[in-house]
């Protein structure tokens, strides 16, 4: 690091606990963060609530879980030398694999030395005296610094079902997103899943392996597309990191993150013949790809009647997947357009219900009441069960964030500043937060892409800032009221000019009593979005107050 390059440090007062930037969590975010960070000069330390680094991979072991963006591009690409050394050895990675790539990467960077594990917290106050952020921690240690990254995910904060008698109920209570480290044995035991989204539907038909008995409880049926998973050929990972630095390109120049010939999607799915629709629809289900379909035709996701040939296809091969009609009929989703939430990618999960020890109890015709010492009751049944999983999702992109007691300038509770729903400038910055970068913040495309392209965009931007600040001694960098309501108004408006808002998702906040209903993530593309913020900092940053 040359002088010239070390970072000129405003904020606060210089000593013991004080430091340049602390980013809270040690996940893909959080990991290259401080790698990125360390890059510059900063003096950087991580703060995470787990005893180990990885996030989302270091939560969630539930049996199935794996990546559904292919392990080649749901990696990071910031170090050619890491790319080119790792081996993934299936086309979708499962957790135990990705979470040792992310380990990996801890002791290969040496991150490890400025990563406080156990350490959860609980909150961040913006000292206008100072300049810079007080970060209180469970245990009552108080840190400064000048710049606090969140890197707090958008899917860390598992949801509570508020299901009645939980409590009471005699035997073991899972959630996918706490799973224990030393795994579960169902064998012999009669188990209740409750929820059908990714990790529900990962899981199911491994768990179904081993119960006695499996009762999936169901309140809307999802779109599922078949994985196609396997193991990757050598030869095939050699040809890909061969062309790593253009399909890198194309990912982070693509809408969601991922490789995408230039040319697609093209066309209105209407103005297609049946067959031709077909043969697209086929090719996509073939894929086993997640944006598989978005690939297709243009309008799937902003016109009705286009949506619903791609909806109709998917249904019938779901239809066709199940023998028992009465079953096929409550596992065809119905309740929302095609791709308005987020759609799974599964290995197995609709064959599992053809299994005789297997059944599906539909919440829409016969609600939950409560649980009992040693069942779940429906409106219509009792179900004997010895173990309940809770696969009921997450306060997804608000909910960590909110958890803290964030206060930006005059005491202001972001809590406050949220009340009617997320206001970011880019999703990067909150008005009123000076010096709080958001990575993978709502209003920015996160959740809708292939994160970690996502991610790795937001801490080079984020870093880019920090640094440009530092090299003209300014002292804090904090969005604009404007800038955040006109950001704020057309990320309102471009989910408007879709079907996006119409699901009941947790894109919207619709999966939590009380939250605010507003479609969170940006939806106009990665790249769109990402030549935004290059402008607005090669702007000067603008919509940005610079002090
Ligand atoms: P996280 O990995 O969630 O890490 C945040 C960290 O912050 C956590 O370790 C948490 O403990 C810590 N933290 C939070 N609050 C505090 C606090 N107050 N104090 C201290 N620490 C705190 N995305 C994809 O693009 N492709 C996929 O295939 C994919 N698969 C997924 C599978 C599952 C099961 C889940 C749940 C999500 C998946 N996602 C996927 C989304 C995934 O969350 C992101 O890809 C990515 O892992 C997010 O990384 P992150 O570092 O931003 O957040
Ligand atoms: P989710 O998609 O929000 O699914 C939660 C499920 O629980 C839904 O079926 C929901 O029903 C149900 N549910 C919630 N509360 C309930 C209640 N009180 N009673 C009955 N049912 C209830 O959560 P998730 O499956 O954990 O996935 C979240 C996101 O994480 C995914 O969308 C994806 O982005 C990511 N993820 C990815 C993968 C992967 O394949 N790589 C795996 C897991 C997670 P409703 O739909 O009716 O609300």
């Amino acid at each position: 690091m040359s002088g010239e390059d070390r970072l000129n440090r405003p904020g606060p007062a210089r000593g013991a606990g004080a430091y340049d930037v602390i980013v809270v969590g040690a996940g893909l975010a959080g990991l290259y963060a401080l790698h990125r960070l360390r890059g510059l000069g900063a003096r950087t330390l991580v703060l995470e609530a787990a005893d180990g680094v990885g996030g989302t991979w270091y939560w969630n072991r539930y049996p199935g879980a794996r990546c559904d963006v292919e392990s080649v591009f749901y990696s990071y690409s910031f170090s050619p030398e890491l790319q080119q050394e790792w081996q993934w050895t299936e086309r979708y990675a499962g957790q135990p694999e990705i979470l040792r790539y992310l380990e990996h990467v801890a002791d290969r960077f040496d991150l490890r030395r400025d990563i406080r594990l156990n350490t959860r917290v609980t909150a961040a106050h913006y000292d206008e005296a100072a300049g810079g952020w007080r970060i209180r921690t469970h245990d009552g240690t108080t840190l400064t610094a000048s710049y606090c990254v969140m890197a707090t995910g958008c899917l860390s904060r598992s949801q509570s079902p508020g299901l009645e008698g939980l409590d009471d109920f005699g035997g073991s209570v899972h959630r996918t997103a706490r799973w224990p480290h030393e795994g579960v044995d169902f064998s012999g035991r009669r188990v209740a899943v409750i929820g059908t989204g990714s990790s529900a539907i990962q899981a199911i038909p491994l768990i179904a392996d081993q119960a006695a008995r499996l009762t999936v409880f169901q309140r809307t049926p999802n779109f599922s597309l078949p994985a196609r998973n396997r193991p990757l050929d050598p030869a095939e990972l050699t040809r890909v990191k061969k062309r790593y630095p253009h399909l890198r390109e194309l990912a982070r120049n693509s809408a969601f993150g991922v490789p995408q010939a230039p040319d697609t999607p093209s066309g209105s799915a209407l103005a297609a013949s049946p067959e031709e629709r077909a043969a697209r629809y086929g090719a996509a289900w073939d894929a086993g790809s997640l944006f598989g379909f978005s690939d297709t035709y243009s309008d799937l996701i902003t016109d009705e009647s286009a949506n619903e040939t791609a909806g109709d296809y998917v249904r019938a091969r779901i239809r066709e997947a199940i023998r028992d009609p009465a079953t096929a009929d409550r596992l065809t989703p119905r309740h929302h357009p095609f791709g308005t939430k987020r759609l799974c990618l599964d290995s197995g999960y609709y064959d599992t219900f053809n299994r005789s020890h297997v059944a599906l109890v539909d919440l829409r015709s016969s609600p939950l009441v409560r649980v009992t010492r040693n069942s779940i009751v429906t409106t219509a049944d009792e179900h004997r069960v010895d173990s309940i999983v809770l696969a009921t999702g997450f306060d997804a992109m608000t909910g960590a964030l909110l958890a803290l007691d964030i206060r930006g300038r005059a005491g202001r509770t972001l809590r406050a500043a949220w009340a009617n729903g997320p206001r970011t400038y880019l999703g990067l910055a909150v008005a009123g937060f000076p010096n709080l970068f958001l990575i993978t913040g709502p209003g920015s495309p996160s959740v809708l892409s292939n994160m970690i392209v996502s991610i790795e965009q937001h801490v080079d931007w984020i870093a880019d800032a920090i640094q440009w600040l530092s090299r003209r001694a300014a002292v804090s960098l904090e969005a604009a009221d404007e800038a955040e309501t006109a950001w704020t108004a057309h990320v309102d408006a471009l989910s408007a000019a879709t079907l996006l808002p119409r699901a009941a998702s947790w894109w919207t906040g619709a999966n939590v009593a009380g939250k605010p209903r507003v479609f969170m993530p940006y939806p106009g593309g990665l790249k769109s979005y990402r030549d935004t913020c290059d402008a607005v900092a090669d702007d000067g940053y603008r919509g940005f107050i610079v002090t």
